[in-house]
């Protein structure tokens, strides 16, 4: 999610830390900050970008030949200096930096501060400094040990202590690197980072930890084993990996879904559906979805979600349109709103109206700490990691599954229970998303047949109506073709006129509900000779004998074909922009957070 650089040779530590912060600020960060040990443990971090915190600061002035340096995109707690990292304990003898989620965080927290430990920042990453001044007894790896073996989530972790001439890094599901050239030995979250001074890396595993000191690298796990570890030498250069091997940062992201997803369910699912909603939901009539953009089609899906799973009204209105028709809400009334950014002004300015009208409000953010997270009542983060291609992709997944979420907590709040074999559905999303990726080559073959035509129309029914829009709106943003997203039955009032030879039309076709329906809309459009395209469910043959093409995604829960239904319709997208040479990532007039009205 962010990023982590650490250093330990002859040389000063602090610009070689600076530069690689620089090389991870691709990805957009929101705070920075380092930690040098130069007899002493010196801290220096800040909110704002590594170039405005390092004006501030001043990094490059101090002296000590090892040290680390992070990046934060905050997860939890408003990116401010005192939730930047590194994070210390109450001695100021250690100094951390964290990538990742602590999900039990609160307990340790709640228990460290009866142990009598001064816990001064908001964020989850804070406890672990703490637990090394715990566990600590001479011993850096061995109080790094056990302190993780009372952590549960993820991390990338790079430890220094003020008496120790060694950094600890460790690694549970963020990935960490560690270099070596000569006597010097580097480690960072990402191989960019370091890739300039050497080539050679290690790759720490989950449950592994390590002392790096000038030039040697001691791998152990946390039962104290000693590990054996290879050199890989990397084959890319520069320019490659800072998108990971991937031609723009859209690809990257649309690739990324297989993991983020899991993000948003981390810690949340169980017998029960853990929220932390604050304050009370169960009282609420009716809910009003409000949103932009992709974010939008995310709360059509919502709208059918929550009606069906929780039988709770729901309206959907797009912000610009909610705050200006005086809507009729108020208490009683949960209205939602849906931004990556969390800056979208015209979703600001709609909470602010919800507010004002008393109404209760809950944000479903992807940026922590951004003005909408902040002022609305409630929230829930989508946890998806920076995303940096303009047109959206793992934010829309990850607000799909928010809005499954809060569906399933608002049903339980009526005192309904989860079904379990729901709970086990949304649990293999991952592994089936990843089996839709798969099918990229396949999907890059057929927009290299469609790719020259000029308009296409998008079908879908009940809940994947909203996935029509979605691919369409993909289709118009990146590749400036011109596409519209129908209700599937709509098409014969009025579309069905465009339909000819030159006018692909992409199904949503999913086995289930409507499949029928679906499948006579097909004979309509094959009469005319249109083409098409059908998203379908795997095993369906039949379906072969009206599609010219067909990709096949795997069976899941109706409540959850939108969110393995999107992913070939992103890839379409990209791949029609990409051989039409276009700028993928920064398509022309369209910003990424839309901070204007
Ligand atoms: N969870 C930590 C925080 O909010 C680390 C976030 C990150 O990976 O940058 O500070």
């Amino acid at each position: 999610m962010c990023g982590i650089v650490g250093y330990i040779g002859k040389r000063r530590a602090a610009p070689l830390l600076l530069k690689g912060l620089r090389r991870l600020e691709y990805r957009g960060y929101d705070s920075a900050g380092m930690a040098v040990i130069d007899g002493t443990l010196i801290l220096r971090k800040d909110r704002g970008k590594i170039e405005q915190v390092d004006n501030r600061h001043n990094f490059e002035e101090l002296d000590g030949i090892m040290g680390i340096a992070h990046t934060r995109w905050a997860t939890h707690g408003e990116p401010n200096q005192k939730n930047a990292h590194p994070h210390i304990d109450c001695t100021g003898d250690v100094a951390i930096v964290h990538n990742g989620i602590i999900e039990n965080y609160m307990t340790l927290r709640e228990l460290l501060a009866r142990e009598g430990h001064s816990l001064t920042t908001d964020t989850d990453s804070e406890i672990i400094a703490h637990l090394i001044e715990k566990f600590y007894t001479g011993d850096l790896l061995g109080s790094v040990r056990k302190a993780l073996m009372q952590v549960q989530g993820t991390y990338g972790l790079a430890i220094v202590h003020k008496n120790h001439d060694e950094i600890v890094v460790a690694r549970n599901g963020s990935p960490l690197i560690i270099g070596v050239r000569g006597d010097e030995t580097f480690t960072a979250s990402d191989a960019s980072a370091i890739l300039e001074h050497t080539k050679k890396m290690i790759y720490l595993e989950d449950g592994e930890v390590a002392s790096l000191r000038p030039g040697r690298v001691m791998v152990r796990d946390l039962h104290d084993k000693e590990m054996k570890k290879n050199h890989e030498t990397i084959g890319w250069d520069l320019a490659e990996i800072e998108k990971a091997g991937f031609k723009h940062f859209m690809l990257k992201e649309i690739f990324e879904q297989s993991e983020s997803i899991k993000n948003v369910m981390r810690g949340r699912l169980g017998k029960k559906i853990k929220l932390s909603i604050k304050g009370d939901i169960k009282g609420c009539g009716r809910v009003v979805i409000v949103a932009c953009g992709t974010s939008w089609h995310a709360a059509l899906i919502g709208r059918y979600l929550i009606e069906k799973i929780a039988k709770i009204p729901t309206e959907v209105d797009c912000s610009s349109e909610f705050r200006y028709r005086n809507p009729l809400v108020g208490p009683g009334d949960l209205v939602v709103f849906i931004s990556q950014s969390g800056e979208t002004a015209d979703t600001l300015a709609a909470l602010r109206e919800a507010k004002k009208k008393g109404a209760k409000t809950m944000g479903i953010i992807n940026v922590v700490g951004s003005t909408i997270a902040r002022e609305s009542e409630t929230g829930i983060y989508i946890h998806a990691g920076p995303e940096i291609g303009v047109a959206s992709t793992k934010a829309y997944t990850n607000q799909i599954l928010a809005l499954m979420l809060l569906a399933l907590d608002l049903m339980q709040s009526k005192d309904g229970d989860v079904d379990e074999k729901m709970i086990s559905e949304i649990k293999s999303l991952p592994g089936k998303i990843e089996s839709v990726l798969q099918e990229d080559k396949r999907i890059h073959a057929i927009a290299r047949e469609v790719a020259d035509h000029n308009n296409f129309l998008y079908l879908g029914r009940g809940i994947n109506y909203p996935t029509a829009l979605e691919g369409a709106l993909k289709l118009k943003e990146i590749s400036y073709i011109h596409a519209e997203g129908y209700p599937a039955a709509e098409m014969k009032h009025g579309p069905i006129a465009l339909i000819d030879e030159n006018m692909p039309v992409v199904f949503i076709a999913n086995r289930g509900k409507g499949y029928d329906k679906i499948i006579s809309n097909m004979e309509e459009v094959k009469a005319r000779r249109g083409k098409i395209i059908a998203i379908a469910t795997e095993g369906d043959n039949e379906i072969k004998r009206l599609a010219d093409w067909v990709i096949y995604v795997p069976r899941t829960a109706d409540e959850l074909t939108p969110l393995v239904n999107v992913i070939p319709l992103q890839l379409l997208a990209y791949h029609v922009a990409d051989i039409k040479e276009l700028d993928v990532d920064k398509p022309r007039n369209l910003a990424k957070s839309v901070t204007v009205e």
